[in-house]
């Protein structure tokens, strides 16, 4: 897995002499955002002296250290009877419905019985997926027609989880950004019936991004926050793609911490974000 500063590592470990302008868009297109690619370079350049690519790297590291936030705890379950329920949001294709299933197989693996409602019904193909994931899994998937009311998908699964004695319930839901403000309304709805069955419901709802999509991440994030206010990313497909950078102008600008990556498509590859990890694999 390369990091998302190796490329900019690799090219300078080449050069006798570094193009700084050249450095500040490579920063850019690693995604670390406009502000902070040219307050490194004013910082290297500051430094009077002969720039290695360990120098850059490290200055970035610091940077980026001060940058993100502590780590998250776990999400932890609540008290029997009342699920702690995930709601997860993002456009389609970013890997959000993957996202779900891994979650789900995550918090089984903790011995913590889990169920996953599927409140696309916009589109069969997602119900089927979630459906296909839950039986490879042995995850209780709940549905509803094609068309129906999400939320009547996700009251049905709180009340299932309640049943089944689940300590957890993953809300997969749509994510035709076209039309943004039916989606949007649709976000509210999910969140005020999750609310009348239980007030402090939905306890996390998280935004699956795709690392390799870069500033697109940010603006899929503003859209979703005002929305629907979010407790955190999913940052999927951060294996291979050299990128993840992303995650920094979002914390800065918005306040969303990284909470989970994706990193691949198996069922395992997923974990929590974890910020010293990300940091030693800069490169
Ligand atoms: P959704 O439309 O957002 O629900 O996206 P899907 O869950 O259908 O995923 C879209 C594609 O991304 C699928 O081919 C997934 O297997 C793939 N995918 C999801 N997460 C990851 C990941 O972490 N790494 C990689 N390499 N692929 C992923």
């Amino acid at each position: 897995m390369a990091g998302f500063l190796s490329s900019i590592y690799n090219k300078l470990a080449n050069k006798a002499e570094i193009d700084w302008d050249e450095l500040e868009a490579d920063f850019v297109g690693a995604d670390l955002g406009p502000k902070l690619s040219m307050l490194l370079v004013d910082e290297l350049q500051d430094l009077g002296r002969k720039v290695s690519a360990d120098d850059v790297v490290e200055a970035a590291r610091q940077h980026i250290a001060q940058r993100l936030p502590a780590d998250s705890p776990p999400p932890l379950p609540l008290s029997a009877g009342k699920p702690f329920t995930f709601l997860v949001v993002g456009v389609n294709g970013v890997g959000k419905t993957t996202s779900c299933a891994k979650l789900a197989h995550w918090l089984q693996g903790r011995g913590a019985p889990t169920v996953l409602a599927a409140a696309d019904t916009f589109r069969a193909a997602a119900t089927e997926q979630l459906e296909r994931w839950g039986t490879r899994l042995g995850i209780p998937v709940v549905k509803g027609p094609p068309n129906s009311d999400p939320s009547s998908v996700c009251y049905n699964a709180h009340q299932q989880a309640i049943t089944d004695g689940a300590r957890y319930l993953i809300c997969d839901t749509a994510g035709r950004l076209h039309t943004r403000h039916n989606l949007m309304e649709e976000l509210a709805k999910i969140r005020r019936t999750l609310a009348k069955q239980d007030e402090s419901a939905p306890h996390l709802t998280l935004l699956a991004v795709d690392a390799t999509t870069g500033s697109n991440a940010l603006e899929q994030a503003k859209v979703f926050h005002k929305a629907s206010p979010l407790d955190g990313l999913i940052v999927t497909k951060m294996d291979g793609s050299g990128k993840g950078g992303i995650i920094v102008p979002i914390y800065e600008q918005l306040r969303i911490p990284p909470r989970f990556i994706g990193t691949g498509e198996e069922p395992e590859q997923f974990a929590l974000f974890n910020k010293a990890r990300f940091l030693e694999e800069l490169i």
